[in-house]
């Protein structure tokens, strides 16, 4: 017997969305060009890899992997709480962050409920709304950054969530303390406010970047999503964290996968946690490589946003999918962004200082063989 799929009618609601579409691969890559030493350059991965710590902690945990992950991951999560200064019951762990932005979809929107996106802010917003129920209310950016006047004023009585990257992904771009203030001012008072701070480490240096913790201590309106997939270096194993009030946690617990972080990512970011070191070294290559490829990029004449993530955005002036074709058949992976609706886009992961001089001499090679759109 066959089963009819032309009959498993899809909602109308799920109908044309599209897929998250990820960094490529280094080894997918290598196979396909029949290329070696494969430059990846496109999921803003730590260059440096896992902490060291991470990865004794992992050696000695392959003996348990029989057992079941500790569903809550309590100590990961009493250890973040301490941190951050908030109760344990103000943390919940997601299998990686973007599962959290997933569970605060399924938990605060109803079929009538809609969610404020930023166009431009990193896809998966938008995506686990469309998914949920199809009122994604997106509001176009002012300045390559989130507009939010605009999206506190798109707000109505059945918005439930509004989501803010701050710095966002792609972009790099950011908003300043007064300014979220501002908009916690104008929210109506059934809205919560998703901070996604994935790139809080990188960015915190600057004078008037805000710490959203800040405000989930005070008891305003807003859950912090922060991840152990970028600074951390751990994106393979999938560990995100939010920050908010205890019934915001509760709710994300109540209907999560029981298992939904697993017992090496709980144990690595518990290691991580306390490498200051390896988060220090990040850091600071990141901020000098970055500050070093904006220049040198601008000195060649593209147009480069200012990012507090550990990645820039540029236009290269031509098609960006042509551009990342050229630089891929070089060994070189970044990331185009027609998926974003911005078409002469390229954004770069920062590398090693190595790896960025090899993003810069094959852009090079390829912005000389295409003419200027
Ligand atoms: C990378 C990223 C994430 C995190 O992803 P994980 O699921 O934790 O690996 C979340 N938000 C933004 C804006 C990102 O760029």
């Amino acid at each position: 017997m066959s089963i009819e799929i032309s009959r498993l009618q899809k909602p109308i609601h799920l109908e044309g969305l599209d897929r998250y579409e990820p960094g490529k691969p280094v080894a997918e890559v290598e196979r396909e060009l029949g290329l070696r030493d494969v430059v990846k350059l496109a999921s803003n991965e730590n260059p440096l890899g896992p902490s060291p710590r991470a990865m004794a902690a992992l050696r000695e945990a392959l003996a348990d992997l029989h057992r079941y992950p500790d569903g809550p991951a309590t100590l990961l999560r009493r250890e973040l709480a301490q941190q951050l200064g908030v109760g344990p019951d103000q943390v919940a762990i997601g299998n990686g962050s973007t599962d959290l932005i997933d569970l605060l979809a399924r938990s605060f929107l109803g079929p009538e409920h809609n969610a404020i996106v930023s166009e431009g802010a990193f896809a998966r917003f938008r995506q686990v709304v469309m998914a949920r129920n199809g009122r994604a209310h997106l509001v176009p950016m002012r300045a390559m950054t989130h507009d939010l006047p605009a999206m506190a004023r798109a707000a109505d009585q059945r918005t439930r969530l509004l989501f803010v990257a701050n710095p966002n992904n792609p972009t790099g771009t950011w908003n300043r303390r007064a300014e979220i203030e501002a908009l916690l001012g104008e929210l109506p008072p059934q809205v919560l406010l998703v901070l996604d701070e994935a790139y809080h480490e990188f960015a915190r240096e600057e004078a008037d970047y805000p710490d959203g913790t800040l405000w989930v201590r005070r008891g305003a309106p807003v859950v912090v999503l922060r991840t152990f997939s970028k600074v951390y270096g751990l994106a393979g194993l999938r560990v995100g964290y939010a920050i908010g009030a205890p019934e915001i946690i509760e709710a994300l617990d109540t209907i999560r996968e029981p298992f939904n972080s697993n017992s090496l990512g709980q144990l690595a970011a518990r290691a991580a946690l306390t490498d200051r070191e390896h988060l220090r070294r990040t850091v600071e290559l990141t901020v000098s490589e970055r500050g070093a490829l904006a220049s040198a990029l601008r000195s060649r004449g593209l147009r480069v946003l200012p990012s507090l993530g550990n990645f820039l955005l540029m236009d290269v002036e031509r098609s960006g999918a042509e551009v990342f074709r050229r630089l891929l058949a070089l060994g070189v992976i970044v990331r185009p962004m027609g998926a974003y609706q911005f078409p002469t886009a390229l954004r770069v992961s920062i590398g090693l200082p190595q790896e960025n001089a090899r993003f810069l001499s094959a852009l090079d090679q390829v912005l000389a063989e295409i003419p200027p759109a």
